[in-house]
Parts: structure tokens; sequence; C-alpha cells
């Protein structure tokens, strides 16, 4: 079975390099799963997909230039007369947050209108749950603690794509990475410690502790994309696609 992964967005929330926000659309025979939907993500889908393929949603963790965009996805869907259920994966506080972020942004629309189509929302863990046609578990990484961080890894057919979602370098990526056939992690930072973000120094320096086969660069920050030329591992752009 061919697994295709396309970055629809691989920037930093600060949109470095005039990057989408966070958006990987995974498809297989069966399969159709966004991991992330940052704020910016409905314009770089649109890009690349009809949104109305996209069957679920695996959330790493709720800041918003990964969880951002799912409002105006669903709004989106909503108008485009979508009637297929869309189900949104993540983090405990999931539910919560995204009846926030409707209320902060269309409180004239959401709880006003009857949405189209059904939205269901579930929480990951460690002991894999099937979403959009793949099997998704979420293991404990460390990043910023208020957003519920977790790395994903997701099985689809015969292979294993494991997902950093933002983290600073913990022995936590070991399990999230290992035995991958892809491993996409974040590079916020080429060489500089953050507290909340992996550089890609540190990143090298654990590289054989990870086990993956294939490592893909993505939330790449200025620093990252003013070293381009210099990284060893492969990075992603906005469209890039890797066959798994
Ligand atoms: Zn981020």
């Amino acid at each position: 079975m061919t697994v295709m992964v396309r970055f629809l967005g691989s920037g930093n929330a600060f949109s470095d390099g005039g990057r989408a926000n966070a958006a990987i659309h995974v498809t297989a025979p069966g399969v159709s799963l966004l991991l992330d939907c940052g704020g910016s993500a409905l314009p770089a889908i649109k890009k690349h997909l009809d949104p109305a393929n996209i069957d679920a949603i695996a959330e790493t963790h709720l800041h918003g230039d990964h969880f951002g965009g799912i409002t105006f996805l669903v709004l989106e869907q909503h108008f485009a007369g979508r009637k297929r259920e869309l189900v949104v994966g993540g983090p405990p506080s999931l539910d919560q947050r995204l009846r926030a972020a409707e209320q902060a942004l269309y409180p004239d629309f959401f709880g006003r209108v009857e949405l189209g189509f059904p939205l269901r929302t579930l929480v990951l863990a460690e002991k894999p749950t099937e979403l959009g046609g793949a099997q998704v578990s979420a293991l404990e990484v460390r990043h910023v603690r208020l957003s519920e961080p977790h790395g994903l890894r997701v099985k689809v057919g015969g292979a294993l794509i494991a997902y950093s979602g933002d983290a600073r370098w913990s022995e936590h990526l070991i399990p999230v990475a290992r035995g991958a056939d892809l491993f996409i992690c974040e590079a916020s930072y080429f060489d500089s410690d953050d507290p909340a973000h992996i550089s890609y120094r540190q990143l090298m320096a654990h590289r054989a502790q990870l086990g993956a086969k294939r490592i893909v660069l993505t939330h790449l920050g200025a620093e990252t994309l003013a070293h381009l030329t210099e990284l060893e591992l492969e990075h992603a752009q906005d469209g890039t696609v890797v066959e798994v």
C-alpha cells in the first residue's frame, strides 16, 4: 500500500518564510487524515485538495498554529454542503478549546445554526484509536504544558508515520519516533536552545537514539530557514509530497 504524506503547511507560529501553519495530509486507499490544522491551514489545504476529502484530523497540541484552522474548515464545510462526519482527535481539552474558539470567532454561527454534518471529537491516548482509516496513538512529549502536547504515531497499512508535534528535546521523543518509516520532526531552530522547541543540532545529536528510518523536518523557523543548505536531513516546504 502506498502512503502519501503531503506537507500543506510546514511553517511555525510566525509563518516564517511565508509558510503556512502546521497541516500534514496523510492519504492511502481508504485513509484521509490531516495531522494538525493550524490557523492558516484552510488556504493551504485548498491549494492541493478539496477539504471535503478530509475524513479526520489528529491534533498534536492546542496552540493556534496547530488547531486554529479547524473552526474555519468546519465553517467552510458547512457552507460547502458537507454531510459526512468529520472526526477530530486530540488532547483532553480539545473539545472545550474548540468550543471556545468557535465562540470567539463566529458566535453568530456556532451554537445558533445547526451544523450540516456531524462533528465529533475524541481524546487520543497511548492506546491506538481508529481515526480517518488509520490507527493513531498519542505519546507525551515536552512542550508548553497548557497546550497539552503529545507526539503521534500513525499506522497506515503496514507503514508507521511518527510526528513530534511541537516538542523540546526529551527522552520522550524516543518512543514516539522508534521504528518509524517516517519521523516528521519539528525544527523551529537551527542551534539555539529553547525551552519549548527542539533544534536541528539537538535532533542530530540524538538521531541514532530515535531509530527512525527516515526523518523529514517541518515547522521551520527563520533560524533554520537561514541554514537550509547545511541540513543533512530532508526538510519540507509547503506542498512537499513524501511517499512512505
Ligand atoms: Zn507550533
